[in-house]
């Protein structure tokens, strides 16, 4: 990461993955952490709101999340959709309460779109909390809905491999654009089917700039730009 000059956020799913990614940006001055639980990662877990409000509250946590929604692995009955939304709601009080924007997983049922549209409803709710949907995946109609509430959408290295989100790429204004890797899943190419490495960003932010025909700088100044913009930080 050092080498080709990429910071990044160290994104918690859970109270001991969140602890860690502030442990490493303690350590290292091109880390920072967000931190959260999973909608379904850990289950078992409870949201420790005493705990996870200590995290939130650390000048190095610039985020709350992951935090969201998942039908794709798990079943959204009624109870499901329930539990996930409560715990949702508590990491949009604590992104109120401490002033810091949600990191949002959201994943609705194949061929479906019916995680986002819960989402969009939650988020109506709250109209005063920043938000950022990570590893973006909707349709269109979905990214403009999210656009006009003023969300972040950040795009994974599956922009590398698909021409899928091409045109959602095309429609989002480059000041609400972000870009991540998702390490240590879906690497984008030249890197597909190894372990995904959050340095691998830079194949994305290319693709990105390509998709937008700018040069490759000014991407990654646009990026930055949000990155700022979004979290309060210059890496
Ligand atoms: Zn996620």
């Amino acid at each position: 990461m050092r080498e080709r000059g990429v910071g990044a956020l160290v994104v918690g799913v859970d109270l001991k993955t969140s602890k860690e990614a502030l442990k490493l940006s303690e350590t290292h001055d091109f880390l920072r952490a967000a931190v959260g639980l999973h909608p379904n990662d850990v289950p078992e877990e409870a949201f420790d709101t005493a705990s996870f409000g200590e995290l939130a509250r650390n000048p190095l946590t610039l985020a709350i999340g992951e935090c969201g929604l998942d039908y794709y692995r798990q079943e959204p009955s009624e109870a499901v959709r329930a539990r996930q939304r409560e715990r949702l709601e508590a990491h949009i009080r604590l992104a109120e309460e401490v002033g810091k924007p949600l990191m949002v997983h959201c994943r609705p049922t194949r061929n479906s779109m019916n995680a986002h549209r819960d989402m969009l409803e939650i988020l109506a709710e709250h109209r005063g909390v920043r938000a950022v949907m990570h590893f973006f995946t909707g349709n269109a109609e979905m990214a403009s809905r999210y656009l006009e509430r003023g969300c972040f959408l950040s795009f994974p290295g599956i922009i590398t491999f698909t021409s899928e989100y091409d045109e959602i790429v095309r429609m989002t204004p480059l000041e609400r654009i972000l870009s991540e890797t998702d390490a240590p899943f879906a690497a984008p190419v030249p890197h597909r089917g190894k372990r995904n490495e959050p340095s691998y960003v830079i194949e994305t932010v290319q693709r990105l700039a390509q998709l937008k025909e700018i040069p490759l700088e000014r991407m990654k100044e646009h990026i930055m730009e949000n990155v700022s913009r979004t979290f309060g930080f210059d890496f």
